[in-house]
């Protein structure tokens, strides 16, 4: 039987070196609540990623429902239905209304151009996702929350490290949330942050992942639990003395099938974007029935009788599940461009540990079941 190639494969730190640092750990005893580990950490990541301020969480999806909180945004929120389900899920467990604008073409992103369309008097934000890494038309967006007097809080888990013309995509907007998940670019196996352009907006978000608490004996706001613990800190410190290899890794592995895969009729690629540095965080084609010679659910159950596991990121669209799809935005009428995506797209193994052998497999099975 054929090796399973599975989408993913997780970053891990060396043991050894993980090991000292639970020793470490161990002979300290103190293993949450803003440790050594901890402390140091957050300034690594934001002299890595080139941003001011970092804020550490214990998942990606509470930085979300904590950005929301930290920001007081309420009523309705206009977002992207193609993305994973927790981008939506921190609006609804906000008790905020998502509005579902489609996304556009070429990247994948919230179509900024129908964004106003959409803006009623309740409307509090804008919530778009840099989807696979590809940055939004953050210009624009601004352009429009400045115009309406919109909040802008990214749902940038794909984002990791990705840069435009040298600077951070993760500045962009009044907040980035990042997930340290362990099929995300970089992992803490689970984990994730906020980041914000000043210390008091930290602050403040400081004490909303710490229950509200501002000292010993002052709760300032309905906190929630969300801290990380030591443990994870120390792995991800590690992990982020390899990060810059394993991102050149993965360079390497889009490098190889754009290069086989652009000219196959019927499999759609985006090409890289100029001025950004991309992460390479998942490796999308988007097949088209007709000229492809089969859809793309057939392609990808014959991509699994040949163990190669990729994975229909996003499908189905958010819009469409039970919770959602009564929303009058929610509509197909409304999102035609994200429902054709979402019946089209497949990604395809992406990781900094793919071999050779097994990036040919994937492209061998992408090309011999083209008509
Ligand atoms: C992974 C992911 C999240 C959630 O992160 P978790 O760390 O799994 O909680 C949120 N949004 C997007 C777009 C993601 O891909």
């Amino acid at each position: 039987m054929k090796k399973i190639i599975t989408v993913t494969s997780p970053l891990l730190p060396n043991l050894d070196e993980f090991q000292g640092s639970l020793k470490d750990i161990w002979e300290k005893k103190w293993i949450t609540n803003n440790g050594s580990y901890h402390q140091k950490f957050e300034e690594a990541l934001a002299e890595y990623l080139k941003v001011p301020y970092v804020s550490l969480f214990t998942n990606g999806t509470l930085p979300l429902i904590t950005a929301l909180q930290a920001l007081r945004i309420t009523g309705e929120v206009i977002t992207t239905p193609y993305s994973f389900v927790a981008t939506t899920h921190a609006l609804w467990w906000n008790g905020i209304k998502p509005v579902f604008v489609d996304i556009d073409p070429n990247n994948g992103c919230i179509d900024s151009n129908k964004i106003e369309a959409a803006i009623t008097p309740k409307t509090t934000a804008i919530m778009p996702v840099h989807v696979y890494g590809t940055p939004c038309n953050t210009n624009d967006i601004q352009d429009i929350a400045d115009k309406y007097g919109l909040k802008v809080i990214y749902d940038a888990a794909h984002a990791f490290g990705v840069e435009v013309k040298g600077k951070s995509i993760l500045n962009a907007g009044d907040l980035s949330t990042l997930s340290f998940h362990a099929t995300k670019v970089f992992n803490t196996v689970e984990g994730g942050a906020i980041i914000m352009h000043d210390e008091k907006t930290k602050q403040r978000i400081d004490y909303l992942k710490n229950f509200g608490f501002a000292s010993e004996v002052e709760v300032v706001a309905p906190g929630i639990n969300s801290k990380i613990d030591e443990i994870r800190c120390a792995y991800g410190l590690l992990n982020l003395k390899q990060i810059d290899a394993a991102i050149e890794a993965r360079h390497q592995v889009y490098i190889k099938y754009h290069n086989a895969l652009k000219e196959v009729n019927g499999i759609n690629i985006w090409d890289s974007s100029p001025g950004v540095k991309h992460n390479y965080s998942y490796f999308p084609i988007f097949v088209d029935a007709e000229k492809y010679g089969m859809t793309r659910d057939e392609l990808y159950f014959k991509m699994r009788n040949d163990n190669i596991y990729g994975r229909r990121y996003f499908y189905p669209l958010i819009s469409t599940f039970s919770t959602y799809r009564g929303l009058p935005s929610a509509s197909k009428e409304n999102l035609p461009i994200a429902t054709k995506m979402a019946d089209e797209v497949i990604c395809l193994p992406m990781h900094h540990a793919l071999s050779d052998d097994d990036i040919q497999r994937v492209i061998r099975c992408i090309k011999k079941n083209h008509k």
